[in-house]
């Protein structure tokens, strides 16, 4: 079920409006690759409905601002940008804006109260209804709409249409919500509980993107060693490591990666399934978030560094060449220097491929946020650098590892820096630049001749 309010109108369902062939939209993006697919997917909507994308918000007919809570002043960096619309809607009176994502999932009433000019609200869950809240406000004015604790995957269209940035890598959703509490994390309150599709949606999504031409896909939920506890099939719950091997077994995907996993839950059969199923990637996100036990229990992760480190050391042993990346947050609050040098202990240890390091600020709504103890900016600064110095020479010294090696990589295009060289992706997700100009998608074998810190240098061979 989801939640509306309906400002100023009856509860009758608009006129459709009689067509958006032609018009224009601009979609702007904040926060993680779940946004950057929902996005897609808004876009997608959006073109079936004939309209056609701007190159900027000043000359499109609806702009939609697709929100993240995560960041730190995310609310004031909406409400300036929302301020600065303002002013093009002014000159544009036919304009709609749009907010959708996880800040409008959160304060929807305060967004239209704040910022009247905006015409749709809408939540984590209620992408797929963008066309029809489009019609409400356009015939009666303002509207919100998001999910509450009692929506279900019933009240989810299985599949939406997706205009993907890439024609041959896309993202697939697996589960949406979360039902863990970590402290610092603000997922769980504007996503919900976690809901899983269901397999043989999956499968068929997966199906008709390799009949698209996709070759990679990426599964996507908040913690996907949980997927299928919420279903029942027949008195059983699917579980990850299947879904895992149904996927790889789609004819035309060469490539599966997936994210995230969390420590607590992963076991072998995810291990065996990703050692097993040929297309599935020998690469891992493994979420640590500090090495000190006192911290991970604050946070609520429900292993301690010990344990990180025995799973690592199980899925390192069942796929030899495992490229493993990770999160790390400094200065939760209450981080001593020993919690620091903990988390430093841990990460010599891993030996992380690459990591995302976070220093940490209080987001509202989160537990973390009124814990005592928070951490002077200066400190979490200087302990930061450490971190950064300690993950930058092991990602070097990994790298390295990896001259003279044999690799098939995936191309994403030409490289931002320079047209004439492309930049493709190892299996183990790690960049590497090739001289030459080469299609997006095309697989292609190299030999990697350089390395440096944070990405690989190689020759088609
Ligand atoms: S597992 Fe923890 S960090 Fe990840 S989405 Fe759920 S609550 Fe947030």
């Amino acid at each position: 079920m989801t939640e509306s309010v309906l400002l100023g109108m009856p509860s009758r369902k608009p006129q459709r409006v009689a067509s958006r062939v032609g018009k224009s939209y601009f979609v702007r993006t904040y926060g993680c690759q779940m946004n950057e697919h929902d996005s897609e997917r808004i876009s997608g909507l959006l073109e079936s409905d004939g309209m056609v994308p701007a190159s900027a918000p000043e000359s499109a007919d609806v702009v939609i601002l697709n929100t993240c809570t995560i960041r730190e002043n995310a609310d004031m960096k909406l409400y300036g940008y929302l301020g600065s619309l303002k002013a093009v809607k002014d000159e544009h009176p036919g304009m709609q804006i749009l907010v959708g994502g996880c800040m409008a999932q959160r304060d929807r009433e305060a967004i239209l109260e704040r910022a009247g000019w905006v015409d749709v609200v809408f939540g984590t869950h209620n992408t797929h209804r963008v066309l029809d809240l489009l019609d409400h406000s356009e015939e009666w004015g303002p509207v919100a709409e998001v999910w509450d604790e009692t929506t279900s995957v019933e009240d989810m269209p299985s599949m939406l249409p997706a205009n993907r940035d890439s024609d041959h890598s896309a993202w697939v959703t697996i589960t949406i919500g979360c039902n863990n509490s970590c402290t610092f994390c603000i997922v769980p309150m504007v996503r919900g509980r976690e809901i899983s599709r269901r397999p043989s949606d999956i499968i068929n999504e997966v199906k008709q993107l390799a009949g698209e031409g996709v070759v990679e896909v990426t599964l996507l939920g908040q913690n996907v060693n949980s997927y299928g506890r919420d279903l029942d099939l027949n008195g059983r719950s699917p579980i990850f490591a299947d879904l895992l091997r149904r996927v790889g077994e789609v004819e035309g995907i060469r490539r599966i990666r997936y994210t995230s996993p969390h420590p607590k839950d992963i076991k072998e059969d995810v291990m065996y399934a990703m050692a097993e199923s040929a297309a599935v990637c020998e690469q891992l996100h493994f979420p640590l978030q500090s090495g000190s036990d006192s911290i991970l229990a604050a946070m609520h992760r429900g292993y301690n560094g010990e344990r990180f480190l025995e799973k690592l050391e199980m899925a390192r042993r069942i796929i030899p060449d495992l490229a493993v990346s990770t999160d790390i947050i400094v200065g939760f609050p209450g981080e001593t220097e020993q919690d620091f040098q903990d988390t430093l202990d841990v990460v010599a240890a891993a030996r992380f491929d690459s990591a995302f390091t976070f220093q940490y600020s209080p987001r509202p709504g989160t537990p973390a946020a009124t814990m005592p103890g928070h951490i002077e900016k200066a400190v979490i600064q200087e302990r930061f650098e450490r971190l950064v110095a300690l993950q930058n020479a092991i990602t070097f010294e990994k790298n390295m590892e990896q001259v003279g090696k044999t690799e098939e990589v995936l191309v994403e295009g030409p490289s931002k820096k320079n047209p004439l060289v492309a930049t493709a992706r190892t299996r183990g997700n790690r960049p590497v630049h090739v001289d030459g100009k080469f299609d997006a998608g095309r697989f292609m074998s190299v030999e990697i001749i350089r390395a440096a810190p944070h990405n690989l240098f190689g020759v088609v061979v």
